[in-house]
């Protein structure tokens, strides 16, 4: 595996697997750039080190060739997020793709079509991974996002750059942090596991419970908790089948001296919608027809203690659901207590889907350590698992 720091781009062709899996309008106008403007600086070492480039990607969940999922729809605004023009293959592999990238010139940028256009993509077959391959010198995996599926463009593609393969700067930077949370990290560490569902968090939880010292448990898993304690939780969200899963880990962290930090209280409503009523009790005591949708005062207060206190700190999932604003209170609140910790020095990490959407809604975002744009791949790295797509560059 090489470096991208200190390797000699001069008169090279990279290929750079990059994450433009960006959300589009229903008039495929670019909703939210995130994912394009974090390949930059990968796309920029390139170029001034003398080489060209040409990027791949893929978008959504297209079955064969759709127009809506073309990659054409980012062109324009790739061109103007580089200030470079980009040149595109409308098919990611075949001559016209091979034809443009062997007339590719040093700074030039080429982007091809839609990976998953070729159901070989995601199967990770060889040949069609050696047609990528063919086009370049080079391959530099930078889609962070993708990093736990062993696709062509992902993983196998290795195999054909045994000395030319390295991460680009997004996945540099998200094993920095991830590493800088679970194995190398100041103490108190704390972990905010919110969402719905626990049967989603179970392993994550587990393998945190070596490296961390609080596990605050927000959003709806935390019915499940309070079910399992004997508590009578109303109409919130549970999930009956984990009621033994959510005992065992309460158990488990007592044994590992690891505080498990659950609601004290709850917001609970009486229907699930924005103007439903509204009322605070105690967790344990939710009234029948009635649903905790948000922590209640005191755990909020609770929470934001802990995190104020910690020096290291990860955040997936949101507290409450946040989408509503009668709802979004604990949240928020989470959110900011993160940005004061970071301020008094703490290394602040946010990851997985829609807790990177509540940074991005309260503004926080360029206020903590770090934002991953990782989602699954951070959880499966969170907990423990090897990405095929980390393995294939190191290996
Ligand atoms: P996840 O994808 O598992 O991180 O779940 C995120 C979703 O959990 C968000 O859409 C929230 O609205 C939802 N959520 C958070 N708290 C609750 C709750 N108390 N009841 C139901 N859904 C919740």
């Amino acid at each position: 595996m090489q470096n991208i720091e200190n390797y000699n781009f001069e008169g090279k062709k990279a290929l750079i697997r990059v994450d433009f899996n960006v959300p589009l309008d229903e008039n495929l106008n670019i909703t939210d750039d995130t994912r394009m403007k974090a390949a930059i600086p990968t796309i920029n070492k390139v170029l001034e080190g003398k080489g060209a480039v040409i990027l791949m990607s893929h978008l959504g969940r297209p079955k064969g060739a759709e127009d809506k999922f073309s990659l054409k729809s980012i062109v324009a605004h790739l061109a103007e997020l580089t200030g470079r023009e980009v040149k595109f293959a409308d098919d990611c592999i075949g001559e016209s793709a091979k034809e443009l990238a062997a007339n590719l010139k040093e700074g030039e940028i080429l982007l091809l079509e839609n990976l998953r256009f070729y159901s070989e993509e995601k199967k990770g077959d060889e040949a069609f991974a050696e047609k990528l391959a063919s086009l370049a010198d080079l391959w530099i995996n930078d889609a962070f996002g993708t990093a736990h599926r062993a696709h062509a463009s992902t993983a196998v593609i290795a195999k054909f750059f045994p000395n030319d393969k390295m991460f680009g700067y997004v996945i540099n930077g998200e094993l920095t942090s991830v590493d800088k949370v679970i194995n190398d990290s100041q103490k108190p560490v704390t972990a905010i596991m919110g969402g719905a569902k626990v049967s989603s968090k179970i392993d994550i939880i587990e393998n945190l419970m070596d490296k961390v010292d609080n596990i605050i448990i927000g959003g709806g898993m935390t019915f499940t908790f309070v079910k399992a304690m004997g508590g009578k939780i109303g109409s919130s969200l549970v999930e009956d089948d984990k009621l033994v899963v959510a005992r065992e880990m309460l158990k488990k962290a007592e044994e590992k001296g690891v505080k498990l930090i659950l609601s004290t209280d709850a917001l609970v409503a009486d229907n699930f919608s924005n103007d439903a009523n509204t009322k605070e009790c105690a967790v344990h005591e939710i009234p029948e027809g009635w649903m905790g949708l948000d922590a209640g005062k005191d755990s909020i207060a609770n929470f934001c203690k802990v995190i104020e206190e910690s020096k290291t700190i990860l955040w997936n999932g949101p507290v409450g659901v946040f989408e509503m604003s009668s709802f979004e209170k604990g949240t928020k609140e989470v959110a900011e207590a993160i940005v004061r910790a970071t301020e008094k020095g703490a290394f602040s990490l946010i990851g997985g889907g829609d807790s990177v959407a509540a940074a991005n809604k309260y503004n926080v975002a360029d206020k903590v350590s770090y934002v991953s744009t990782g989602g699954g791949a951070l959880l499966e790295y969170i907990e423990g698992k090897e990405l095929p797509g980390i393995e294939a560059v190191r290996k």
